[in-house]
């Protein structure tokens, strides 16, 4: 019998930098008495952050749920929209604060990302952008979205809140499509505790952005746009300086409990790990497995066995974004046309994966999945 593990093992923690480094940062800013309105720490981090992902153009926010909001505003972006149903619910939400029209396609059975192939169907002449995310850091196929794209003049913007520092077949993903939105959540790869940010890939689009992050102001007496308030404060900003010292070896520790989990699951019939295709740098952001009908146990069944143990998965993405109540009710919610997205949302289970859970946690979790056979 596997041990029960002692103290509870949720699917992230939270990475920290070690505190006494973060006191200079502060006494600079109890000095300067800047605090927000993109100070010092805040030019600071962008700069570091377009030469870390090797991308031209950054703006910081708050986070990236209104980094989402103010992409669509940039970009003007009107009418519907296609997107995946497979993702959080964020990633649609900022489409419907918009007053956009969500327009659901299906995922690919391998990646679980937006279906290229399925896009053109969905088209109407009230179609105006593709909302694609990279679903556990996984690329999405960039190169089919951006040819439909092309074809019919729509815009495409990326949720790469799970992409932190993937670089796929091209150089990094942040640089495709207009716009691509980052997450710093506590649950992130890269935390500012809460943050996000936009890449953007031209000073004129950087400038609009930056403005529609502080309420539309172009200067102190004109307001340009209808903006929003979603700056990054300083503290924010200073704690992503001192993260992003520790975020490559946060990445290989990652790294390795992937590489752990991946060989002695290997083994276990009914589990299937999601391929790392497409990738030549990984950030491990999740570790997501699907379980099928040759394993012994359903989904539910095996997500309330390791709650038993102490230790909480999370079904990361269950329900779809189109089975909420403010979607439900849209043409393109229809289980009917998201079959793939379905059956994944019934089988995955996100196991957990951070910096800091040790080989012997992985090896305890498998030895629990692996029990019931
Ligand atoms: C975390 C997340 C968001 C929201 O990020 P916040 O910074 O918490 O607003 C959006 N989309 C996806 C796919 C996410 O995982």
């Amino acid at each position: 019998m596997p041990k029960h593990s002692v103290t509870s093992i949720y699917v992230t923690r939270p990475e920290l930098p070690p505190l006494d480094e973060f006191i200079p940062y502060l006494e600079k800013m109890w000095d300067s008495r800047i605090l927000t309105n993109c100070g010092p720490f805040h030019q600071q981090l962008e700069a570091a952050l377009c030469q870390y992902l090797a991308v031209p153009y950054i703006s910081l926010f708050a986070n990236a749920t209104i980094a989402l909001l103010a992409a669509f505003k940039a970009l003007h972006i009107e009418g519907e929209v296609i997107t995946t149903p497979y993702s959080f619910v964020a990633t649609s939400h900022a489409l419907l604060w918009n007053g956009l029209t969500p327009v659901f396609t299906d995922v690919d059975p391998v990646t679980l990302n937006l279906d290229p192939d399925k896009i053109e169907a969905a088209i109407t002449e009230k179609t105006s952008a593709i909302l694609a995310v990279h679903c556990y850091g996984h690329p999405c196929d960039v190169e089919k979205i951006q040819k439909i794209a092309d074809k019919y003049k729509l815009k495409v913007i990326y949720d790469a809140a799970h992409a932190f520092g993937v670089v796929g077949d091209h150089g990094s993903v942040l640089n495709e499509g207009d716009l691509s939105v980052l997450s710093f959540h506590a649950t992130k790869v890269f935390n500012t505790f809460e943050g996000g940010a936009i890449i953007s890939a031209d000073p004129a689009m950087k400038n609009l952005i930056d403005d529609l992050k502080n309420f539309g102001f172009e200067d102190e007496v004109s307001v340009i746009s209808t903006g929003i308030n979603g700056k990054m404060s300083e503290m924010n900003a200073a704690l992503g300086l001192l993260q992003l010292k520790y975020v490559d070896q946060a990445i290989v520790k990652r790294g390795q409990i992937d590489a752990r989990y991946r060989e002695k699951l290997s083994s276990i019939k009914g589990v299937r790990c999601l391929d790392r295709n497409g990738q030549q740098r990984s950030n491990y952001s999740y570790f997501p497995v699907l379980i099928d009908a040759h394993f012994p146990l359903s989904r539910d069944a095996l997500y309330l066995k390791l709650k038993s143990f102490n230790i909480h998965p999370r079904r990361y993405f269950y329900p779809l974004i189109s089975e909420f109540e403010m979607y439900s009710k849209l043409a393109s919610a229809d289980k009917a046309g998201l079959p793939i997205a379905h059956h994944a949302s019934e089988m995955v289970l996100c196991l957990p994966i951070y910096p800091d859970l040790s080989l012997s946690d992985v090896d305890n979790i498998v030895d629990i999945i692996a029990d019931v056979t």
